[in-house]
């Protein structure tokens, strides 16, 4: 008789010349029964063996990946994370592009402070196409500064938005700076400055203010004021006002630690104001 019977091990089947079938086990002599369990174990050693061997034959593609990582510049970075928004905006909209290439129509000008923990879309909550954005340095805004003007011409005559906010932020690199008495160099000490006039013209509020970190807070909140009244001394403004009664001026501070936003001042449109700032013949 030379039929081969199979049992099932734990390592699959094995076939045993010979055999018959018994409950538990084949039939065969005490040496074929060893060389049995020898091939047993064997595959099961080689099953182990491959199992621990796997991460390493991935290493040198971790290696290669680390490798990859380290060699891409920062910039290129985003390069490619703006690759991956927009096929997300696509999958979630495939005509989100078509929209935003054919109109701009926002409601909101934003003139915010350059610092990169204040972008004005994302603690809005709002949309590329919803608000027209101009930042600089504590948020300014200097009627020598043809920049501002510019955008402030564009979006109050061209893009006709109906309110202009002045967002200023709590733990501005800015208004610390205008409040010492170190020199930065010309540049910066000119644009600081106007951060100097507004605390010269609140000096007797902020010095009481003991605790500095509430003395620079106030005068956070005290710059916002001052730069939503400038917007109103422009005769941009002042046109816009007569002639169509908008935009409405809006003075906000953010908070870093807590990312609400304080309404701290506003002017409607035909607020008035020092008689010397009205232009009587628009
Ligand atoms: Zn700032």
């Amino acid at each position: 008789m030379n039929r081969a019977w199979r049992r099932k091990s734990s390592s699959g089947f094995v076939t045993e010349p010979g055999a018959r079938p018994t409950p538990g086990f084949s039939r065969k002599g005490k040496g074929q029964k060893a060389k049995g369990n020898w091939q047993v174990k064997n595959r099961f050693m080689l099953i182990v063996f491959a199992f621990c061997s796997l991460p390493f034959a991935f290493c040198p593609l971790l290696f290669g990946f680390c490798l990859f990582s380290s060699a891409m510049k920062s910039y290129e970075k985003l390069l490619r994370d703006n690759k991956a928004w927009a096929a997300e905006q696509l999958k979630l909209n495939p005509n989100y592009f078509d929209g935003l290439a054919h109109l701009q129509t926002p409601e909101f000008l934003w003139i915010g402070c350059s610092d990169s923990r204040v972008p004005a879309n994302e603690i809005t909550g709002t949309q590329p196409g919803e608000i027209f954005v101009h930042r600089n340095v504590a948020n300014l805004v200097i009627n020598t500064d043809v920049n501002l003007l510019s955008v402030l011409d564009y979006a109050v005559n061209h893009l006709k938005v109906r309110h202009v906010i002045v967002c200023g932020h709590y733990g501005c690199g800015g208004i610390k700076a205008a409040s010492t008495t170190t020199d930065f160099k010309p540049v910066l000490n000119m644009w600081l400055r106007s951060i100097k006039d507004v605390y010269r013209l609140h000096r007797k509020e902020l010095d009481s203010i003991k605790n500095e970190e509430e003395r620079y807070d106030r005068l956070v909140e005290l710059n916002v004021v001052e730069q939503v009244t400038n917007l109103a001394k422009t005769s941009i403004v002042q046109r816009a006002w007569k002639n169509e009664n908008r935009p409405h001026l809006h003075g906000w501070v953010y908070g870093l630690k807590d990312g609400i936003i304080k309404p701290v001042f506003e002017m409607n449109a035909g607020t008035p104001m020092d008689p010397i700032y009205e232009y009587t013949d628009l």
